[in-house]
C-alpha cells in the first residue's frame, strides 16, 4: 500500500466510522422518541377507557337507582309497572334488558316473560340493600349476547322488596366507545380470561400475550400495568383492572407513532447503504489510479510498450508463477542507430524507434514487447530451447521494409538480437543484462544477426560484471599499482625512457591485467580520476629520480580516449605540474590512434597545448587501427611507437613488415619523429630495427614491466649491449 492509499484509506475509517456513529446516535434518539411516546399513548388510551367505562357503570347505577325509586308505587299494577319498564327500557339504549326481581326470586323482564333468577349471588347482594354485578351469562331472550346484570335494591319503607336489574351486553358498549374515539392501537376488554371485545378483527389477544394465563396470575396482585411485549419495536402492552373485575387491556401494535422507527431504520439503513457504496467506490477508484500510475510508470511513452521495469516485474512474476516451459530472452537493438540519429536528426531517430515498436508488437502482441532503452527492445517468449534461431530470424524479416520517415526516401533499418534462454530462479536483471551482452556481440560482428549466449559466455558476463564492481573501489582502497617498462637508447646504449603501466591486485579477483579492467575505467568514467592519480602518481616518481642524480630521462603516461578529451584534462594536468613541481618535458603521453581519429580537431589543440606546456606526445600502437600517416602529419607528435606485431612478424611474413617497417620509420624521421619499436623479445628483432634505422627499444628483451625500485636500477646500467 502506497503512503497516500494509507492516507486516503485512514480519512476514509475516519469520516466512514463518524458516520456510522451519527447514524446510530440518530437512530437511538429516535427509537427512545418513539418508545417513549407510545408508551405514553398506551397508557393515555388506556386510562380513557378505564375512565369511560367506570363512568358508564357510575351512570347506569343513577339511573337504575332512579327507575328504582319510583317503583314501590307500581309494585301492585303489574300492567302499568311493564308498561313503566317497557317505557324505560326503550329510553335507555345501554340497557339490552330491564327486570324486576321479586322477593322470591321471579324475574318479570320489561317484554313481560317471567322466569326464575339466574344470577341469584347478584340478586341476593342487591336484596341485601347493595348494588350489587353479576358474572357474565347469556341473555335468555337472545342467547347469542353475553351480558351482565347491574342490579339495585327496591325500597319500601326502608325495606328490601325486590330487586330491579339491568341487564348490559359489554361488548356492544364498549364498542360505541371505540367507535367514537381515535384509537393509537388495539383496545380488548377482558373478564375471567375470556375476551369480550377486541378493536381489531385479525389480532387476537392470545397472539399478543402467548402466555395468556401467568398474564393474569399477575393482574391477581397488581390490578394495572405494562408489558412489553418488545420494546425494540415500540410493542408495548398496557392493561388495568376496573368496575366488576372488567380489564382493559391496550395495545400499542397498530400505533401509527411506530411507523416512525421503521422509517428511520429505512433511512438510516439507507444513509448506511450510502456511505458503504461511496467508500466501495473510493477504494475501488483509488485503487484503480494507484494501478493507473504504477502501470504509467512502468510503460514507455513513445511506443505505449511496457518499460525495462515492467519487463523485470513481469519476468520475475512468470518465474515466480512457476512456468514449467522455459523462456528466452531476445534483446532487440537497432543497427548502428547512434549513426542514424545523428544523420536524420533525434526526431526521425524516434519514428524510427516507433515503427519498430510497432513492427514487433504488429507481430506477436503489445504485452510482450518492451522498450527497454532507446533503441532497445525486448520480447520474452516461453519456448524450450529449440524455436530460438527462427524466431530471431523472423523478427529481423519483420525489419525488411522501407521506413516512412516523412523524408523524401524511406529509410531501411536492420535489427541486431541478444538471446538469453532463462530459467526458474534467475534473476532478471541478470538475465537482461546477459542478453543485452549477447547483443553487443552481434552488434559488434557486424550487426543484423542474432547471438544466443551460451554458459561459457555467461560466465565470462559474470566475470565482467564482477570487475565493474570491484573496479568501483579499487583506487581507495590502494589497489592499483604502477609497474615501468624501460624504454632502451640504441645510440645511446642505455635506458632513456620507461612506460608507467597500470597494474590492479584485487583482493577479491587477483591480479587483472590492464587491458581487462581498462575498458571498464573508459566506460565509467573512473578513468578520470584513475588517469589524474596516474599521472600525479608518475610525476612523483620522476622527481624522486630526478632528485637521486638522475636527470635525462622521461616517462611515458598512456591516455585513453576519455581522458583526453574531458573538459577538465588540461587543468587537471597543469594543477598536477604545479603541485609536484615535475618538469614537464621528463612526461610523454602517449596517445593510440583511435583517440585522435575520435574528435581529431579536439584532439589537435589539446596536443598543442600539451607541447606548449613542456609535455612530449607519442602515437601509441602505430601500424594497427586506421594506420593512418596523415595523423601523423596532422598532429604535433614527438614520438612514433610501432606496434609490437610488426616486429613479431618481422621473421615470418617474408619481408612484409620490415617493408613496412622501414617506410614508417623514415616517414618519421622526414618528419622529425623518434621511433620506439615495441615489443622486442630477442637481440636478433634488435639488431634488424636498429639496421632500419629504429632509435629507441622497448620488449622483453630489455625487461619487462618492474616495479620502480627495481626500474631505477636500470639506470644505473650503462653497458646494455656489451
Ligand atoms: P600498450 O600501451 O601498448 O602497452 C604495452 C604493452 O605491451 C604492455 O602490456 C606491456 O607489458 C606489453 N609488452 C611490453 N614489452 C613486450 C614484449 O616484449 N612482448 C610482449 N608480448 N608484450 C610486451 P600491458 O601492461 O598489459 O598493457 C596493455 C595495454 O593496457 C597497454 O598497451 C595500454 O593500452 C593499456 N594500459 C596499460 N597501462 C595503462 C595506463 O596506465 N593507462 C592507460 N590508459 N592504458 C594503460
Ligand atoms: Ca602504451
Ligand atoms: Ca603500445
Amino acid at each position: 500500500m502506497t503512503k497516500r492509499q494509507l492516507v486516503i484509506y485512514s480519512c476514509l475509517t475516519v469520516v466512514f466510522v463518524c458516520i456510522v456513529a451519527l447514524i446510530s446516535a440518530n437512530f437511538i434518539s429516535t427509537k427512545k422518541y418513539v418508545q417513549d411516546s407510545v408508551q405514553r399513548e398506551t397508557k393515555e388510551l388506556l386510562s380513557n377507557f378505564v375512565a369511560e367505562t367506570n363512568r358508564f357503570s357510575y351512570e347506569r347505577i343513577v339511573e337504575l337507582e332512579l327507575i328504582a325509586d319510583y317503583l314501590p308505587t307500581l309494585m301492585e299494577e303489574r300492567q302499568e309497572l311493564l308498561t313503566y319498564l317497557h317505557r324505560q327500557n326503550e329510553k335507555m339504549p345501554f340497557f339490552a334488558g330491564l327486570g324486576i326481581i321479586d322477593k322470591n326470586g321471579i324475574i318479570l323482564a320489561s317484554d313481560g316473560s317471567e322466569f326464575k333468577v339466574q344470577q341469584e349471588q347478584s340478586y341476593r347482594k342487591a336484596m341485601r340493600g347493595e348494588i350489587a354485578f353479576s358474572d357474565v351469562f347469556r341473555l335468555r331472550q337472545d342467547p347469542t349476547q353475553k351480558v351482565i346484570a347491574i342490579s339495585v335494591p327496591i325500597y319500601r319503607d326502608g325495606k328490601a322488596i325486590g330487586v330491579l336489574s339491568g341487564v348490559v351486553n359489554m361488548s356492544n358498549i364498549f364498542g360505541e366507545i371505540a367507535k367514537e374515539s381515535h384509537l393509537p392501537g388495539l383496545v380488548f376488554l377482558v373478564k375471567n380470561e375470556e375476551v369480550f371485545f377486541s378493536s381489531s378483527d385479525q389480532m387476537q389477544l392470545t397472539d399478543i400475550i402467548p402466555d395468556f394465563d401467568s398474564f393474569f396470575s399477575v393482574l391477581h396482585e397488581q390490578s394495572s400495568g405494562s408489558i412489553d411485549v418488545n420494546r425494540r419495536t415500540a410493542h408495548f402492552l398496557s392493561y388495568e383492572k376496573t368496575w366488576n373485575d372488567w380489564i382493559v387491556v391496550v395495545d400499542s401494535e397498530t400505533n401509527p407513532d411506530r411507523e416512525q422507527l421503521d422509517e428511520a431504520l429505512w433511512q438510516n439503513g439507507l444513509v448506511l447503504f450510502i456511505a458503504v457504496f461511496v467508500v466501495i467506490v473510493v477504494v475501488f477508484y483509488v485503487n484503480h489510479i494507484e494501478r493507473e500510475e504504477r502501470n504509467r510508470v512502468k510503460r514507455d511513452l513513445l511506443t505505449g510498450l511496457g518499460n525495462r521495469l515492467r519487463l523485470e516485474e513481469d519476468i520475475d512474476t512468470g518465474l515466480r508463477a512457476g512456468k514449467e516451459q522455459g523462456f528466452s530472452l531476445f534483446l532487440i537493438s537497432i543497427d548502428r542507430f547512434a549513426e542514424l540519429n545523428e544523420r536524420f536528426g533525434y526526431h526521425i531517430g524516434e519514428r524510427i524507434v516507433y515503427w519498430v515498436g510497432r513492427k514487433l508488437a504488429g507481430f506477436i502482441g503489445k504485452d510482450q514487447v518492451y522498450r527497454i532503452g532507446e533503441d532497445q527492445f525486448a520480447i520474452v517468449r516461453y519456448m524450450n530451447g529449440t524455436g530460438e534461431g527462427p524466431f530471431a530470424s523472423q523478427l529481423m524479416e519483420l525489419m525488411n521494409a522501407p521506413i516512412d520517415v516523412g523524408m523524401e526516401t524511406p529509410v531501411w533499418v536492420a535489427i541486431s538480437i541478444g538471446i538469453r534462454q532463462g530459467a526458474q530462479g534467475d534473476n532478471a536483471s541478470e538475465l537482461i543484462q546477459d542478453a543485452a551482452h549477447a547483443n553487443q556481440e552481434a552488434q559488434k560482428a557486424g550487426g543484423a544477426q542474432y547471438i544466443c549466449m551460451t554458459s561459457e559466455f555467461s560466465e565470462v558476463c559474470a566475470h565482467r560484471r564482477q570487475v565493474a564492481l570491484q573496479l568501483e573501489t579499487a583506487l581507495q582502497r590502494n589497489e592499483l599499482y604502477i609497474v615501468y617498462q624501460p624504454i632502451y637508447s640504441v645510440t645511446l646504449n642505455k635506458v632513456v625512457s620507461f612506460e608507467s603501466l597500470m597494474r590492479w591486485r584485487s583482493p577479491v579477483l587477483g591480479e587483472v591485467g590492464p587491458m581487462e579492467f581498462i575498458p571498464y575505467m573508459e566506460e565509467s568514467d573512473l578513468i578520470i580520476p584513475v588517469g589524474n592519480w596516474l599521472i600525479r602518481k608518475v610525476a612523483k616518481q620522476v622527481v624522486e629520480w630526478k632528485e637521486k642524480g638522475f636527470d635525462y630521462f622521461t616517462i611515458t603516461v598512456n591516455i585513453s580516449v576519455k581522458q583526453l578529451l574531458h573538459p577538465t584534462f588540461l587543468q587537471d594536468v597543469s594543477r598536477i605540474i604545479r603541485e609536484t613541481n615535475v618538469d614537464p618535458t621528463q612526461l610523454v603521453f602517449e596517445l593510440t590512434e583511435s583517440v585522435v581519429v575520435e574528435n581529431i580537431k579536439m584532439a589537435k589543440e589539446v596536443i598543442s597545448t600539451l607541447n606548449r606546456m613542456g609535455i612530449q606526445t607519442a602515437l601509441d600502437d602505430f601500424g594497427t587501427g586506421y594506420s593512418s600517416l596523415s595523423i601523423l602529419k596532422m598532429l604535433p607528435f614527438q614520438f612514433v611507437k610501432i606496434d609490437r606485431a610488426f616486429v613479431r612478424e618481422m621473421e615470418t611474413d617474408n619481408g612484409l613488415s620490415i617493408t613496412v617497417l622501414r617506410g614508417v620509420i623514415g616517414i618519421a624521421k622526414e618528419l622529425g619523429l623518434g621511433t620506439i619499436a615495441e615489443g622486442v623479445e630477442t637481440l636478433e628483432q634488435l639488431r634488424s630495427l636498429e639496421k632500419l634505422g629504429a632509435e629507441r627499444i622497448q620488449g622483453y628483451f630489455i625487461s619487462r614491466p618492474i616495479p620502480p625500485e627495481d626500474a631505477i636500477r636500470t639506470l644505473e646500467k650503462n653497458d646494455w649491449l656489451s
